[in-house]
């Protein structure tokens, strides 16, 4: 049953990795918070994606980066310091780790637009070397065959990844610990506003009050914000995973192939990812998006294809015109906010998200200046 009254600080709608990590930073700065989610907490995007924490700037270099940038530089800083708190208030490992990560190139457009990233990497400091094939062969055995094939590898120390189905356990129990009310199946209609204020929530179990609230839908916040009169371009864009049950060790480092990957767990799974499919919310596995995964797997690492298929899924990444996700309060209405639009990076800028939003919505400084990524812009 939903409580009448002003019972909260802050109204969170959407359990995913958004919604927790800000629901929890807040928490964590005194705010009584509820977060409510139309589904199971933590199952939709926040559940289906790699877990993949690219390297990002350090602060020494943040006046000639973007505010996308310095999200993920900050980002960087806060992974392990989040890992470290959430394992020891919960007990569950997300398995952040730092593995390192290799980029490669087949074919010279994709050659050209890696040495592009190299160049950005340089101009930010962020570490990596242009590698041969004898080194390349070295550091990830199973690549040794296919070697010959890539025209360019880069090898970058500094990249981490987690386990985001862990890490989202983490978070929920961080969440109930710290007193945070967590709602699942309650769906968000309609947002009422009085004023130039947010006033409630119309949900399937009544209507929910708070004093300020943040919008973390994710693919389906557009949708939210048609009862206002915004038209919001954040749209779906679903990627499947094939998993593959491994041996422990195959895979060492994150492998980069423009858009594909592999990525591999501690237990020796791994992730075969992934598409980008305009296709609506139509959450599917195809015969078209596994298969080429597969061809994809086989020719880095021919020895994949002998491995067995554990499952394979889909999800909904948050989509922007821009690429680049909205932080920011909702135009004239002044205690509603946004967080979305995190598109591939949603798991990597999560704890760099909640601080800022954090900040903003309780009237702080925000360490990372993100005017530019306004719902206005
Ligand atoms: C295949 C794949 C691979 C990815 N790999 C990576 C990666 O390696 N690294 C990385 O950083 N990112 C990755 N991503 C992207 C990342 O997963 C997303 O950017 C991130 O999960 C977005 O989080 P979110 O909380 O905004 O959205 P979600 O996790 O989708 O959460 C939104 C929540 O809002 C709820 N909701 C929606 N509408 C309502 C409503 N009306 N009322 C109440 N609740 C509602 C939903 O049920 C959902 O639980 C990947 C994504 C995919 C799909």
């Amino acid at each position: 049953m939903a409580r009448a009254g002003k019972t909260y600080d802050v109204l969170i709608v959407g359990g995913g990795v958004i919604g927790l990590s800000l629901a929890w930073e807040l928490s964590q700065h005194g705010a009584k918070v509820c977060v409510v989610d139309r589904g199971q907490l933590g199952m939709e995007a926040s559940w289906a994606g790699a877990g993949m924490i690219p390297p990002g700037p350090a602060e020494t270099h943040w006046n000639q980066s973007s505010p996308f940038e310095q999200l993920a530089g900050l980002s960087q800083r806060l992974q392990p310091e989040w890992h470290e708190r959430l394992l020891e208030l919960t007990g569950i490992d997300n398995e952040f780790r730092r593995s390192g990560a290799i980029h490669l190139a087949l074919t010279p457009d994709e050659a050209k637009t890696l040495d592009q990233k190299a160049q950005r990497w340089r101009q930010l400091g962020i570490a990596h070397q242009k590698i041969d094939k004898t080194t390349l062969s070295d550091l990830e055995p199973a690549l040794a065959n296919q070697a010959p094939s890539f025209s360019r590898a880069y090898q970058l120390p500094a990249e981490t990844r987690l386990r985001n189905p862990r890490h989202l356990h983490a978070l929920l129990a961080a969440c109930r610990l710290s007193g945070i009310e967590l709602r699942a199946g309650v769906e968000v209609y309609k947002i009422e506003v009085s004023g130039n204020r947010f006033s409630q929530v119309v949900t399937n179990t009544g209507p929910i009050q708070a004093e300020k609230i943040c919008l973390a839908a994710g693919s389906w916040s557009a949708q939210l914000l048609i009862s206002l009169g915004i038209d919001l371009p954040v749209r779906p864009m679903r990627g499947q995973i094939v998993l593959l049950r491994g041996p422990t060790n195959l895979i060492l480092r994150t492998i980069n192939v423009g858009p594909r990957y592999l990525v591999s767990r501690l237990d020796g799974r791994i992730l075969v990812g992934s598409t980008e499919d305009d296709v609506g919310f139509a959450k599917a596995n195809t015969a078209a998006g596994v298969g080429g995964l597969m061809q994809f797997a086989q020719m880095i690492a021919p020895e994949l294809a002998q491995l067995p298929i554990e499952t394979c899924w889909s999800g909904f990444r948050p989509a922007t015109a821009d690429g680049f996700p909205y932080l920011g309060r909702l135009a004239k209405i002044e205690n509603a906010w946004l967080a979305t639009g995190h598109f591939r990076a949603g798991l990597q800028l999560s704890p760099a998200t909640a601080v800022v939003m954090r900040a903003m919505m309780l009237g702080q400084e925000p360490p990372v200046d993100v005017t530019e990524l306004g719902i206005d812009r």
